[in-house]
């Protein structure tokens, strides 16, 4: 799955929590990568251990939490290796977050030049005027005017808050930006301008992005390529088009089945049940208590990937040969 080219590869990673009922497999042997100026989109129910994955690619897993195993490579370093320290100067500098929600992530006290500044004058040892102009011209390039760096969180928009949040993550043109459902909570046509200002971006500064969803009419909108989890697992990856219009796993048809299309007659449909608890997760395929064509073996043996087609691959029993 991984090869030349690549800024991001994640090998076989675990993220557990250790919690007095149990250890939470939260993502379990996960194993990816993204390309220089690649999108990947990662896609998923509630709970699926997308936005857990995403915390473990910046080291910000909170206790009782912890990466359980395998390997974090961002251009061609393992983080997992890192100290806390060594860790905070990568973030930000090498990989940055666009948290879900601007109003969590922006301080309310301090106006939005100053909480700008900071990583640039920590960082790159700049002063705070020269800060300042590096921050002006981040504000230009999202669509913002610098005059709002004068201003508090809370005399911006929704969307001019998560404009700020994204030039943010860009200011010290990271190799990796992860973006954890960037436009939850605004409404339709915002999120239009976020979309299209992030594939801007992808094109100008050749930034690799992972963009974490559980809306897969987004993912299509932006993504080159979508990992779909499910249960703390990868059930299926591969470039977009193969993931939209010839889906493999049979979480994936259940999850394209159920978005609404407006040209299309065919009946939105949903998946039964719920997925499981990642304490007890179910023996063999975490799917098949959910699955309309779970077979034996799925109950028994986990499914490793199946490479079905040019860098696309799926865990399913269906697509093993005997
Ligand atoms: Fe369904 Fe079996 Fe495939 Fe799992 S491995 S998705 S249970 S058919």
């Amino acid at each position: 799955m991984s090869g030349a080219g690549d800024v991001l590869e994640v090998r076989d990673l675990k993220v557990y929590y250790y919690t007095l009922t149990g250890v939470v497999k939260a993502v379990d042997e996960v194993s990816l990568n993204v390309k220089e100026a690649e999108v990947l989109g990662i896609a998923g129910e509630s709970g699926c251990g997308k936005s857990t994955l995403g915390y473990a690619l910046l080291g910000l897993i909170p206790p009782p939490g912890r990466i359980a195993g395998g390997s974090v490579v961002l251009d061609g370093t393992d983080l997992t290796k890192l100290s806390e320290g060594e860790l905070r100067k990568i973030r930000w500098s090498k990989v940055s977050m666009i948290f879900q929600g601007a109003m969590n992530v922006l301080n309310p006290v301090y106006t939005v030049g100053h909480q700008m500044s900071e990583p640039l004058i920590i960082h790159k040892g700049y002063t705070q005027k020269e800060a300042l102009n590096v921050v002006s011209e981040a504000l230009k390039q999202v669509g913002l005017n610098p005059e709002i760096v004068k201003r508090y969180p809370h005399e911006l928009s929704g969307g001019m808050k998560q404009r700020v949040v994204i030039a943010m993550a860009l200011l010290l043109k990271p190799k990796l930006v992860i973006a954890d459902e960037p436009t939850t909570a605004l409404d339709v046509v915002i999120q239009a301008q976020i979309i299209n200002l992030l594939k801007k971006i992808k094109q100008e500064e050749k930034t690799s992005m992972i963009f974490i969803t559980h809306d897969l009419s987004l993912i299509s909108e932006i993504a080159d390529k979508v990992a779909v989890m499910y249960a703390g697992k990868i059930a299926e990856v591969g470039p977009s088009e193969e993931i939209f219009y010839n889906p493999q796993h049979p979480y994936t048809q259940g999850l394209l089945k159920s978005i609404p299309r407006l040209r299309s007659k065919e009946k939105i449909t949903w998946i039964p049940g719920v997925p499981p608890d990642l304490r007890r997760p179910p023996p063999g395929c975490r799917f098949y208590p959910r699955c309309p064509y779970a077979m034996d073996i799925c109950r028994r043996e986990e499914p490793k990937p199946i490479k079905v087609g040019d860098q696309h691959y799926v865990a399913c029993w269906l697509h093993a040969k005997s």
